[in-house]
Parts: C-alpha cells; structure tokens; sequence
C-alpha cells in the first residue's frame, strides 16, 4: 500500500525544514532536530514452526528525548523500512510535544509479515526483538506501544521479556498492555476516538453540524475502526471504506450509500482489518477499486491506514465537495498533495495533531502504572478530550495568527518546545 516512491523520511525533514526556516531556528539545534538522536538496527533469529530458522530485521529508532523519554509504537510491516522509521520517530516528537505530555519521540519496527505468521512465531519475534535492545529501552528511557499490526498481546510478550532480562516488574515498560496487564480503560479507542474528537472541533469552528456530514475512510485497523464508531455515533455517515485485502494483495473500497455499518462491518473483518469480500456483497455493500475511497462526494476523508497515500499523482480525484481531510495516519498526505489541498482550500488536520490520541492514553497509562490507581473509561476519555481539543485549539490560533496551515501551525508549537527543552539542557 505505501507508495514507493516516497520516502517518509525526506519527507518529514522536509516538512522540519520549511518551519524551521520560519522560526529561524538555531543551527545547532536544527542539525540536532532534523535527525535521529540514536538508532539501532539489529537481527532476531526465530525459530520457525517447522524448525528452521529465519532471521528478522528489527529497527529502533530514538529521534529526541529532550522533553521525556523517547516514546512510539513499533510496527510490523513486510515493507517496512529504516527511513519509513526514522520519519516516523520524529513525527512521534512532534506529536508528545503538541499535546504537550513530557514524553520524546521514537519508533520501532520489524520487517514481517504477521498474516504469514502463527502466534507462537509472533511472540519469539516480540521476545527477540527485546532481547536486542533490551539495555537500551525502558521505562526512564524509551517506551514502545503498538501500531501498524501490533497490539496488546504483543505488548505483554514484550513486557515479559523485559522483567525477566531485568529482573522486577516495570509496567511503565512499554504502553498499550491489555486490560488487567497494566493496560489503560479506552487505550484501544484512544487513536480512533481522537481523531473524532479533533474533527468535532473543526467542524464546529467551520459551522458545520457533524451529523449533517458523509465520510470516507481510508483502513479498517484499529484507528480506523474506531474513528468510524464514535463518527457515526455522532451522528456522521461513513459513506465507503477501503481496506487491504490479504488473498488478493490488493485493497477494496467498500461502499454503501445509504451509509456504512461499521459493527457489521466489523464482524465480517479479520484481526488485520480485512474485510470478507463475499460476506460484504451479501450485506449489500458494492465492491469498488482501493483508491475509489479518496473519489467519493463527501465531506471528510479520513485517511487511516498507512503513509503517502494522498499523492500528487491521485490528489486531484478528491471530489470537489471534501471540505476536511482528518489524518488519522502517520505521514499519509506527501508535501505536493498537501499544497493541493491547501490551494483548494480542504482543511488538513495533520497527522501528529490529529493522531495524537493513542500516544496521550499511552501517557495516561504510564501515569496510572506509577501511582497504581486505574481510571474508570470515562475519566480516561474525558481527560482524552481535554488535550485534544486544547491541543487543536493552540494550533488553529497559531495558524491563524501566522496565516500558515494548520500542520505548518502544529510544526510551530512542537519545534518551539522541543528547541526550548534541547536548548535548556544545554545541548545545542
Ligand atoms: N503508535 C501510536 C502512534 O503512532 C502510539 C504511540 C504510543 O502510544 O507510544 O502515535
């Protein structure tokens, strides 16, 4: 699904650079700033099921952790590439810093493909994965989470490689930890649900009521299966979503005009979000190419799965009705689609802002590990949509002060702090 002639990492030092021209940043802390602080690239041999052995490639990347200790998900990915996790590491610091949690940004990734794997493969990979770096991450350091294809399980296997290396238990280890393992209420729904909550905003600033609005969503993963729950709740209609389809290799977009059952939907899809296309058909919804999802007459796009899928060669299908596009994935508009959209005026609420929810309930989980008092769901979504709002609220102010966009806005902010915290310490 990525589009390979992108490369995230160029991107995101793109991105870095334009504001950093605008803030004038010092050059210290601009070279500081526009790379990884440390990363750490290494083997994990697996044996397999049938006795052989494989070895993995595994990636740890710690952009900046002037603010915090690094923080950031780790993904499986058969595409995944060190320069996909090094731009996604610097999103991370960008993202802690706007919501302004005292965390730093990271990102960890293996080059695999979960589909292909049994669970008791996935778990040697999650051990061996600590096992690589296990002197070089840890609650006062670097805290890992789930993302693209993993999840609580994998987080728990993670965690007890980790107390058993170090001897003792650490829950501030590692985030997203299933419910009863350290866990947080409303983890799951965090990324998802902040996505929404970003979006209401936005709209109500617009002037638009959100159950007057149509979607199409780009995913059916966690954040995107999430995003669509609380957005139809609401009230929204999700007209189509696209989705990878594992047999085919493909994606499809999957649309029913007269909106789209998200719960049904999920009933029909497997734990990587693939839709059962024969099931889909018999529910009556139609069966249309991957891409179809960015085409659709509606109001908002929501782009949920991976990174540079709006692109200068497809940006222009986006219909002339889309008035918010809502990045509730990493790095998922390239800098040429971005001025696109801005020229046409669609309101892009960037990625590290918009996103931002997973890495905040993560931050809440760290908190309720050290005091071992665990929130109810509500108090946990209720403070969720405090920062959120409060975070997009700085950066609409930002950028209509400075009239840039809303991403160069949230740029502004997470650089200015970041600067500060490096430049305190007396690092640049
Ligand atoms: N992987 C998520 C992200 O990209 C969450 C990271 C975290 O919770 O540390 O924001």
């Amino acid at each position: 699904m990525t589009h390979s002639s992108y490369n995230p990492y160029k991107i995101a030092q793109y991105q870095f650079d334009k504001v950093a021209d605008l803030l004038e940043l010092d050059d210290g802390v601009r070279q500081l700033l526009r790379q990884p602080m440390r990363e750490y690239h290494f083997s994990i041999p697996v044996r397999m099921d049938d006795g052989t052995v494989r070895v993995f490639n595994g990636f740890r990347v710690q952009h900046n952790d002037a603010r915090g200790p690094a923080k950031g998900g780790i993904r499986f990915h058969p595409m995944e590439t060190v320069d996909t996790v090094r731009a996604l590491s610097m999103w991370m610091t960008w993202k802690c810093a706007v919501v302004d949690i005292p965390l730093g940004g990271g990102k960890g990734g293996v080059i695999c493909d979960p589909h292909q794997l049994s669970m008791r493969e996935q778990e040697q990979i999650c051990r061996g994965w600590v096992r690589q770096i296990a002197k070089n991450i840890g609650p006062w350091s670097d805290v890992p989470a789930p993302d693209v294809m993993t999840d609580g399980q994998h987080m728990l296997w993670m965690l007890d490689e980790f107390e058993t290396i170090h001897g003792g238990r650490f829950p501030g280890f590692i985030t997203g930890k299933p419910l009863g393992n350290g866990g947080s209420q409303g983890r799951t729904e965090a990324t998802g649900y902040g996505v929404v909550y970003v979006l209401v905003t936005a709209l109500d600033e617009m002037g638009i009521a959100l159950d007057k609005t149509t979607a199409s969503i780009q995913g059916f993963g966690n954040v995107a299966q999430h995003a669509a729950r609380l957005y139809t709740q609401l009230g929204g209609k999700v007209l189509a979503i696209s989705c990878w389809d594992q047999n085919d290799m493909t994606s499809y977009t999957y649309r029913k005009k007269s909106g789209v059952n998200v719960i049904e939907l999920q009933d029909i899809a497997d734990k990587f979000g693939t839709i059962d296309k024969k099931r889909a058909a018999d529910l009556g919804y139609e069966l249309l190419p991957g891409d179809a999802w960015l085409e659709q007459d509606v109001d908002i796009l929501i782009p949920a799965a991976l990174e540079s899928q709006i692109h200068r060669d497809n940006v222009e299908n986006i219909a002339p009705g889309v008035k918010v596009v809502a990045e509730g994935a990493n790095g998922p508009t390239t800098p040429e689609a971005d001025e696109v959209l801005h020229q046409r005026n669609i309101l892009t609420l960037p990625d590290f802002l918009t996103n931002a929810g997973g890495v905040t309930c993560s931050y809440f989980e760290q908190v309720q590990c050290n005091t071992n008092y665990f929130w109810d769901k509500n108090e946990v979504l209720q403070k969720l949509e405090k920062y959120m709002t409060s975070a997009y609220i700085a950066v609409g102010d930002v950028a209509r002060r400075q009239k840039i966009s809303m991403r160069d806005a949230a740029y502004v902010i997470a650089i200015n702090r970041v600067a500060k915290a490096v430049q305190a310490r007396g690092w640049a």
